[in-house]
């Protein structure tokens, strides 16, 4: 259930209908848009007579039922405002969301050594990504294959973000691993394989870093909203979905078949953003482009590509890694449907870009 408040509200009201509301056994959570405060009731919202929470003030606008099993992450629960998501770096503050220039997240499917995973941040950073992305574990389908090195790979994550600056994005398979990958990751990746590995979600929901979510390889829409519930219910709102391909049954020619239409499906049911991963979702190289700039002019908020310098030589996914010059070149063919759709940033990250809000901003913001 939500409870939209009249714009112009004083702060004082707003204060007091949550207290009250908090006495009748819901827990009320407040967001506030761009346009309008709304507060989401969650917990048993249905013995609630909309009518009476209405009669709590004469600032309260409507009172609507979110009909959804997801609450918090319902496109609703936000009155059908899209949420923001604002990951700090060490360059600054990068915003995922429908309001925001794309974000380009770039690398490795796996952090092999140091020099190829400083080259290649270098590389894809000076092309315009802003993420850093690298497996240390590795979830991998054999166990005779490579597993990623681990935390020394962490360690070089790091060391690439203190070359380039760039954001990191790793995946974290155990909660035993956890704080370790969080000391490292701007963005703490759940893979496909996790989504519904709920006590992760739990854990990563009760920590601070944003969360990337990736779509299980055979989940439905609804069973990925209801995973990122359990992260938001668990008390992380910084969630960000992203569609990797699901199992269909051509497996000859692409690896997943890239679900593009959760796009527009997925506008209409969550405010979260969305990021595209068209490397695992075609598993091929040579498809990787198209599908970049089909997300692109679908309304994907983000995208994360796998690059790798010598892909011929790739521990992990070489098949659908681009080569350095191919992730420029891509980038050229992105720009021509960013800019046409004014999603399109052309700043690097070392000056202040359209998305890169620095800290000390935010917290004017925020305040
Ligand atoms: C990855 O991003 O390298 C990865 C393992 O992805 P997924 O979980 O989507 O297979
Ligand atoms: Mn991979």
């Amino acid at each position: 259930m939500i409870v939209v408040i009249k714009s112009g509200t004083p702060a004082r009201e707003i204060e007091r209908i949550s207290q009250e509301l908090n006495s009748w056994n819901v827990t009320p959570e407040k967001s506030a848009g761009r346009h309008q405060v709304v507060i989401g009731l969650v917990g048993d919202t249905a013995a609630l007579n909309p009518q009476q929470i209405q009669q709590l003030s004469p600032f309260i606008e409507q009172v609507l039922r979110v009909n959804q099993p997801f609450k918090r992450a319902a496109l609703e629960f936000r009155n059908g405002e899209p949420s923001t998501v604002f990951v700090g770096t060490s360059s600054g503050v990068i915003a995922f969301g429908q309001n925001c220039p794309i974000v380009q997240v770039a690398g490795p499917c796996s952090v092999e050594n140091e020099e190829m995973i400083i080259q290649t941040a270098q590389r894809v950073k000076a092309a315009g990504a802003k993420f850093l992305r690298g497996g240390a574990y590795k979830p991998r389908t054999s166990p005779y294959a490579f597993q990623g090195h681990g935390e020394s790979a962490l360690n070089l994550l790091a060391a690439a973000r203190e070359a380039t600056g760039l954001g990191i994005v790793t995946e974290v398979m155990d909660t035993a691993d956890l704080e370790k990958v969080a000391q490292v990751a701007d963005i703490i990746q759940i893979g496909a394989r996790n989504m519904q590995n709920f006590s992760l979600l739990k854990q990563v929901g009760a920590q601070d870093k944003p969360v990337l979510l990736k779509r299980g390889m055979s989940a439905t829409i609804e069973d990925w909203l209801m995973a990122a519930e359990y992260i938001l219910a668990a008390g992380n709102p910084n969630v960000i979905l992203c569609e990797r391909g699901i199992r269909t049954f051509d497996r000859q020619y692409t690896r997943n078949t890239l679900d593009l239409a959760a796009i527009p499906v997925l506008q209409t049911l969550t405010h979260l953003p969305i990021m595209i991963d068209p490397s695992h979702g075609t598993g091929r190289a040579e498809y990787v482009s198209a599908m970049s700039r089909a997300a692109i002019a679908a309304g994907a908020d983000s995208l994360m590509i796998e690059v790798h310098p010598n892909p011929a030589q790739a521990l992990s996914d070489g098949p659908q890694s681009l080569t350095l010059k191919q992730y420029e070149q891509l980038m050229q063919e992105m720009a021509v449907i960013g800019k046409s759709v004014g999603r399109w940033s052309e700043t690097p990250i070392s000056t202040a870009t359209q998305n890169t809000i620095h800290l000390q901003e935010l917290a004017l913001r925020v305040s």
